[in-house]
């Protein structure tokens, strides 16, 4: 089995006292051997890079993180852009996009931090991950506006059917996470039904998004074979054609 955890904070992790070689390891041993560290902005860039380095499992993603938005955020675009000039060893861009979870105060700098971002990754041929909380129609139509020939995901999609698949007809796949393992997502378990596999991908968005029955523990990388475990149970095609078709999803994606 080959698992690709494509949304994993290990900078996260180890401020919570988990220890990386253990948690890699593991992750290794319960069949994972691609995990994919976004970033969140210039202050964690050297820090993902350097577990890139250090550990060959691990892939990472320069970007800027929604949330993480501030007026320095435009200065980090540029630095953004002088380190992908000199061929940073990143695989995407991210992550980036818009969360209106607290409010819309700086929903235009949050759009306008977003919008350079996907501009680099056209620039730069790199596929992005794409973060959003209430603002899935604003994402769409910037979406829309600006094209990515590489693609992208939406990482940690918990939406509706017809709010997955206005990103997919966009040309992005969606990642799968622990929400499915939660009998009371119904919404998010009969839209990963029905989603075209070949559009889809897993994470855990570790430490975060615990899975069903570790609530209130840091959540890993091994548990991905958690959520694919849990997807089997909501398609018809069987574990052999789910893993390989995924994978080669991820794979291709990120030229790897
Ligand atoms: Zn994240």
């Amino acid at each position: 089995m080959s698992l690709f955890d494509t949304h994993c904070h290990l900078d996260l992790m180890v401020e919570k006292d988990i220890d990386l070689d253990a948690a890699l390891r593991e992750a290794k041993q319960a069949g994972v051997d691609q995990i994919l560290v976004p970033s969140v902005d210039e202050s964690n860039w050297d820090r993902i890079a350097n577990y890139a380095k250090e550990y060959s499992m691990v892939k990472w993603a320069i970007g800027i993180h929604p949330m993480f938005v501030t007026r320095q955020s435009l200065e980090q675009l540029n630095h953004m852009r002088l380190r992908l000039e000199a061929s940073a060893s990143c695989v995407a861009i991210g992550e980036c996009g818009l969360d209106f979870y607290h409010g819309r105060d700086n929903q235009q700098l949050q759009t306008e931090v977003l919008i350079e971002q996907l501009k680099l990754a056209q620039q730069f041929e790199l596929p992005v991950l794409l973060h959003v909380r209430k603002a899935h129609q604003e994402l769409v139509k910037v979406l829309k506006q600006y094209p990515l020939s590489c693609g992208g995901i939406v990482h940690g999609f918990t939406g509706s059917y017809e709010q997955g698949m206005d990103y997919i007809k966009l040309g992005l796949c969606l990642g799968v996470g622990g929400s499915i393992t939660y009998a009371r997502a119904n919404k998010t378990r009969n839209a990963f039904a029905r989603f075209p596999l070949e559009s889809l991908v897993f994470e855990t968005d570790a430490p975060d998004m615990p899975l069903s029955g570790y609530q209130g523990e840091a959540n890993q990388p091994k548990f991905v074979k958690d959520v694919l475990s849990s997807f089997i149970l909501l398609r018809n095609e069987s574990e052999q054609t789910i893993s390989r078709i995924v994978a080669k999803t991820a794979k291709k994606m990120f030229n790897f």
